[in-house]
């Protein structure tokens, strides 16, 4: 049974929270996380929010004192607290939403491994997350002691990898892989390191964002050990709304760069949260700040409870259109949708070419600066002119007009 406490309570409780945790410990965040029902202490709950929290049919609740600070205990619009607190939406199983939507179960061939892509692997390196985010697409796997991931498991995974030579690429993520002790951290390094045809090892964390403090010098020393000629580290982060991009974060991403990991960002699309241009584009401004280059931006995947986070393909399309030309490529993500039934990602974008008129060999583009038509010619001689859409006579004369 949920408590309501008084905001004075709830400001009180917080104060508390934050004066016995040891800021910049990770573990002392880790072991002040707030779970389940305590988040009544922490913020005036809706009564949707309790439905939610009672109700949920997703992962565990569950977040660090640090990114519980960003968030707002009265506002429950506060996108912070919208990735923390569940909603009564979340307790509702829709008949086209699949708890494994992306049929990553159905694509494993050993515990704990998916081979969807024909030369890269993503590997499940553990089940826990320092903040359990209520859009979590691995909600099956995430937060669920039954998933965890022994060494044995770890082992059978490496040997499938040692087996499959067409495998260059893995992402480890899980859970989240920085949330596994250093010495096992290590030891995936060391395992992947090895194997010579592997070439790129991705870590898939949310830690910069939800944990910064978890980027210690330990961890980033043993990164650098086995960032070298055999293996290639990336780091992708997944940053959803600008208020995410705080000095600390900032420093671990820092700390990161400095051991020669380079940071993507993978942001989700969620309703309520940052489905705006404007938020969007302040976020990819603050992340280019960060030294963070955009990846993606995924459209949410159809999982239990997602009815309260998902947008209409357009707002993704809209978002991204909106930010060419006002921010630099590296700061606008590909709009990614992960197809349902394991046919893995493809970007959705703007068109920004209009078509192909055969007459006079050129093409037209509508500019994203000018937002006026332009033009220009397919070379002499091209074999390629059946490739492109061909622009009608109306199109045509009306591109010409304008
Ligand atoms: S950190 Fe990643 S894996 Fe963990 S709950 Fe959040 S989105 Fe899911």
């Amino acid at each position: 049974m949920l408590v309501q406490n008084s905001l004075s309570e709830v400001l009180r409780a917080r104060e508390e929270l934050f004066t016995r945790t040891i800021w910049t410990d990770p573990t002392s965040q880790l072991q002040n996380r707030v779970k389940g029902s305590e988040l009544s202490r922490y913020f005036l709950l809706t009564e949707s929010e309790r439905i939610g929290i009672e109700q949920t049919i997703r992962l565990l609740v569950s977040t660090t004192p640090y990114y519980l600070s960003l968030s707002d205990p009265t506002d429950p619009n506060c996108p912070i607290r919208r990735m923390i607190v569940p909603t009564a939406e979340e307790a509702v199983f829709s008949l086209e939403e699949s708890s494994d939507p992306l049929d990553e179960e159905r694509l494993s061939p050993v515990r704990g491994l998916t081979h969807m892509y024909p030369n890269r692997v993503l590997l499940f390196s553990n089940h826990s997350c320092s903040v359990y985010c209520r859009h979590c697409m691995r909600g099956r796997k995430v937060s669920s002691s039954g998933e965890r991931m022994e060494k044995a498991d770890l082992e059978t995974a490496f040997d499938y990898i040692r087996n499959h030579h067409e495998v260059e690429d893995v992402v480890v993520s899980g859970g989240d892989p920085l949330n596994l002790a250093d010495a096992r951290l290590e030891w995936i390094l060391h395992e992947l390191n090895q194997i010579p045809h592997v070439r790129i090892c991705r870590l898939g964390t949310r830690n910069p964002v939800t944990l910064p403090f978890r980027i210690t010098d330990e961890l980033c020393k043993i990164i650098e050990r086995y960032n070298d000629d055999n293996l290639s580290i990336f780091c992708h982060t997944q940053f959803n709304h600008p208020k995410e991009c705080t000095k600390e974060a900032k420093d671990a991403i820092l700390r990161l760069l400095k051991v020669g990991v380079s940071v993507g960002n993978q942001a989700v699309l969620l309703k309520g949260i940052n489905d705006d241009e404007e938020i969007m584009l302040t976020l990819h401004k603050k992340l280019l700040e960060m030294r963070v280059r955009a990846y993606y931006l995924y459209d949410p995947e159809l999982i239990p409870g997602s009815r309260g986070f998902r947008t209409p393909l357009a707002r993704g399309i809209e978002i991204v259109e909106y930010m060419r030309g006002k921010i630099g490529g590296m700061g606008i993500p590909h709009f990614v949708n992960d197809l349902p039934g394991g046919g893995g990602k493809i970007t959705i974008g703007a068109n920004w070419y209009l078509g192909y008129y055969p007459k006079t060999r050129q093409h037209a583009f509508r500019s994203a600066v000018t937002k006026k038509i332009h033009f220009s010619f397919e070379p002499v001689g091209s074999d390629k002119e059946s490739y492109y859409p061909v622009l009608s006579e109306a199109d045509w004369e009306k591109f010409q007009a304008e």
